[in-house]
């Protein structure tokens, strides 16, 4: 357009001989320019786009590290306890706690960094599948969330599993490292109250039992929906 616009002026003003008009350079110029005007602006919206797209990744990236366990790759706490209440709703409705038995003997006798390698081969063994959520809720101490058939032998299973898959992954140890758990199975779509830390309370009460007795064991209760009574299942040596 200047282009244009500076030869008419100095055809105007005589200078370029004969005086033209330029009335359809005038308009091909106008056309580019609306043209590369409009390209930019699709360039710049597509630059602006990626940028949020890539902003989002990241931080979706960040929430999903803050929700997981390092050591572990668990999820941890917050992880679960944020999303419970729609967990519960899913059908997860039995929450066990499962804390390794005398660890700190194996910090005390092997070094902190066996004890972690411990602490990895106990989450392996923990094995999370669709119907079986995972979590480290510190130290060593896991969380097993469960919904669907069998849930006392899906987690017992777990619970047996560690002892075995630490003595598979970590070389060394002077004794075998075991596992207690205390289980409850929460009535589905029941009326009793749940919430996370209930639950969580509930769970170690129980595992608190089953170090009482002895250690290496589970003591589960099945939550009845038609009262505040429980009802109490034998305890798994
Ligand atoms: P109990 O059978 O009664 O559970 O005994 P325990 O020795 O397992 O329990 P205690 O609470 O006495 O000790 C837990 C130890 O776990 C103490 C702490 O140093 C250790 N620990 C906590 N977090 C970590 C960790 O991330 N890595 C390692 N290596 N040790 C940890
Ligand atoms: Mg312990
Ligand atoms: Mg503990």
């Amino acid at each position: 357009i200047m282009l244009v616009g500076a030869t008419r002026i100095l055809s105007m003003l005589g200078l370029t001989g004969p005086m033209v008009e330029l009335q359809l350079e005038q308009h091909v110029a106008l056309g580019l320019e609306v043209i590369i005007t409009t390209l930019g602006a699709a360039d710049r919206f597509v630059t602006i786009r990626r940028q949020r797209d890539r902003a989002w990744a990241q931080s979706r990236r960040f929430e999903e590290l803050a929700e997981r366990d390092a050591l572990t790759g668990l999820f941890n706490r917050r992880g679960v306890e944020e999303r419970f209440t729609g967990l519960h709703a899913d059908g997860f409705d039995t929450m066990a706690v499962i804390d390794l038995d005398n660890f700190k003997q194996v910090n005390d006798l092997h070094g902190h960094a066996k004890g972690d390698e411990v602490l990895r081969a106990a989450a392996l063994a923990l094995a999370p599948d669709e119907d079986t959520l995972a979590m480290r809720m510190g130290g060593e101490e896991f969380i097993l969330l469960l919904r669907g058939k069998d849930v006392l032998a899906r987690a017992e299973r777990r619970r047996q599993a560690i002892s075995l898959r630490i003595a598979a992954e970590v070389s060394g140890l002077e004794r075998g490292v075991t596992a207690s758990m205390g289980l409850v199975q929460h009535p589905p779509g029941g009326a009793l109250k749940c919430d996370f830390s209930a639950l969580y309370s509930h769970c170690d009460r129980l595992l608190y039992e089953a170090k009482r007795a002895g250690r290496n064991r589970t003591m589960s209760e099945k939550l009845q929906s038609f009262g505040p009574r429980f009802l109490r299942n034998k305890a798994v040596a």
